[in-house]
């Protein structure tokens, strides 16, 4: 506002300026050309008056001059200067001064206008004219007024205008203004400016908003995703913490572990070690009380009563059970110590053949079928595989049911392990006791068969020893399968011999 109205008054000041200066220049040269004009029509009436010396003919002349209001006087001479007749525009006494030989002269406040009265081109008298110069400066006064009343009224329509450009122009600025301070101070984007007109300025506004929405959308998407990093943060720093915890659980575990595997493997040893002193150590006190018993029985026969006879056959029996107990016991604990060579080439059908005839006895008594596939050879110890196949096929033979026993041995090879296969027609073993039956003294049947519970337990034992496993198949009623996975494990020719 303060520029337009600035710009308003200045330039109607210099041009009610220019144009007053050049107007009082303009009107100073045509009252100048004006008054020589009239001075010289005047002049030339003044001939007759002055050539008939008619002083009231000539003041008659000069009093045309009334016409002119700025006239204050005017005097017509008669050469030599002699005063002829004289014209007032106040009743008072005009005061000319005497004719100049300059046509025009400047005097403070008057113009004097000398002319001569001339006849035939002779000089005949002289007319002076005084006129009042405060024409001029009345008229610069009326101009003046003028400029200032229309530098008043353009300053009032300049400020009508100027509050109208206002609302117009500087109002969607402002407004823009205003928002754009309120939003760097509240960080709020979803603050809108307002719209005034449909012009540029409005385009203006409808862009600065769209702008504000744009910010306002990839700041909340901004925020979303910061949430979500943080979030996923939270959840990575949790799960590593969890993480370091479990390997820290994992790592004490596995030192608990290994601990334990440490102080189990010392006992097994021990245990072993005991087994091993104890049945071997224990046969001998043994075999000495079986012999002394039967020395008894023999050579006091007849001092003997019936009922001391059949405690010495008692003990008989309970020593022989106990050497018995101390053989598997002792092949138990044998087969567990570590073996430091790789052994040798071993044929598993001839195993077969020896565990057979260890068995001859049961497999005649029984009237027992021993049916074998070609089986293969296999690296290690005899005295290892031939318990194994003996105590399967006498298990077989010993759990048998009414039928004869029919015992079918079968082999298959893959993935560099060969599966043997012990099936046999007896009294099968119910599916609770399958993996019981390896556990060392566990019996099923320990009331009506003899045994010692151990036999499985070699079998396990010897399989697990060349890197296999065992396992049992049957319903409980019609027979049984135990498998078998070992190692298939050979020399090269040259050292197997
Ligand atoms: P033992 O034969 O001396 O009792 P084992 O360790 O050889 O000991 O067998 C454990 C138990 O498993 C046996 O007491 C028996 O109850 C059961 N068993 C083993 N083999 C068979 C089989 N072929 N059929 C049925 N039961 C069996």
């Amino acid at each position: 506002m303060l520029v337009v109205m600035a710009t308003t008054v200045l330039a109607i000041l210099l041009a009610g300026m220019g144009i007053l200066a050049a107007d009082s220049v303009l009107f100073q040269r045509s009252i100048r050309t004006d008054l020589t004009a009239l001075s010289s029509i005047i002049a030339d009436n003044l001939t007759a008056s002055l050539m008939f010396d008619d002083p009231p003919a000539a003041r008659e002349t000069l009093a045309t001059l009334r016409a002119r209001a700025h006239v204050v006087c005017a005097c017509a001479f008669k050469p030599g200067n002699i005063l002829f007749a004289t014209y007032a525009r106040n009743a008072t006494k005009p005061e000319c001064p005497l004719p100049q030989s300059s046509l025009i002269q400047d005097r403070p406040g008057e113009l004097v206008v000398s002319r001569p009265i001339l006849m035939d081109g002779k000089a005949v008298g002289s007319l002076v004219v005084v006129y009042d110069r405060r024409e001029s400066s009345q008229r610069i006064e009326v101009f003046g007024g003028t400029v200032i009343a229309v530098l008043l009224l353009s300053t009032l329509i300049a400020l009508a205008w100027s509050a109208r450009l206002r609302s117009l122009l500087t109002m969607p600025v402002v407004e823009l203004a205003r928002v754009t301070t309120e939003i760097s101070r509240s960080r709020d984007y979803g603050i809108r400016a307002k719209k005034y007109t449909g012009d540029e300025l409005g385009l203006l506004v409808d862009t600065f908003n769209e702008m504000l929405a744009s910010i306002q959308l990839r700041d909340d998407e901004l925020a979303q995703a910061l949430a979500v990093k943080g979030r996923a943060l939270h959840e990575v720093e949790e799960a590593r913490k969890s993480l370091e915890a479990t390997i820290k659980n994992v790592a004490r575990l596995n030192a608990d572990l290994s601990r334990s595997n440490e102080s189990l493997a010392r006992s097994n040893e021990d245990l072993e070690r005991f087994a091993f002193v104890a049945s071997h150590d224990l046969q001998e006190p043994l075999r000495m009380i079986g012999i002394h018993s039967q020395l008894i029985s023999r050579n006091y026969a007849e001092i003997l009563d019936q009922r001391a006879s059949k405690w010495i056959e008692t003990i008989d029996a309970a020593a022989k059970r106990m050497r018995l107990l101390l053989a598997d016991l002792l092949a138990y604990a044998e087969i567990g110590a570590p073996s430091e060579a790789p052994g040798r080439q071993v044929d598993l059908n001839e195993v077969v053949q020896k565990a057979k005839e260890n068995l001859s006895l049961a497999i005649a008594e029984n009237d027992a079928v021993v049916v074998s596939d070609e089986l293969p050879a296999l690296l290690g110890y005899e005295s290892h595989f031939i318990p194994l196949f003996q105590n399967l096929i006498g298990n077989a033979i010993k759990y048998r049911a009414a039928a004869p026993p029919v015992i079918r041995i079968s082999a298959a090879s893959s993935d560099g392990r060969v599966q043997i296969c012990v099936a046999d027609n007896g009294i099968g073993i119910a599916p609770e006791y399958h993996a019981k039956i390896f556990i060392p003294f566990k019996r099923l049947h320990g009331a009506t068969v003899p045994g010692t519970g151990i036999g499985l337990a070699i079998c396990q034992r010897v399989v697990e020893k060349y890197g296999g496993r065992i396992w049992v198949e049957s319903d409980g009623a019609s027979g049984s399968s135990f498998y078998f996975t070992l190692r298939s494990r050979t020399l090269p020719p040259s050292e197997g011999g």
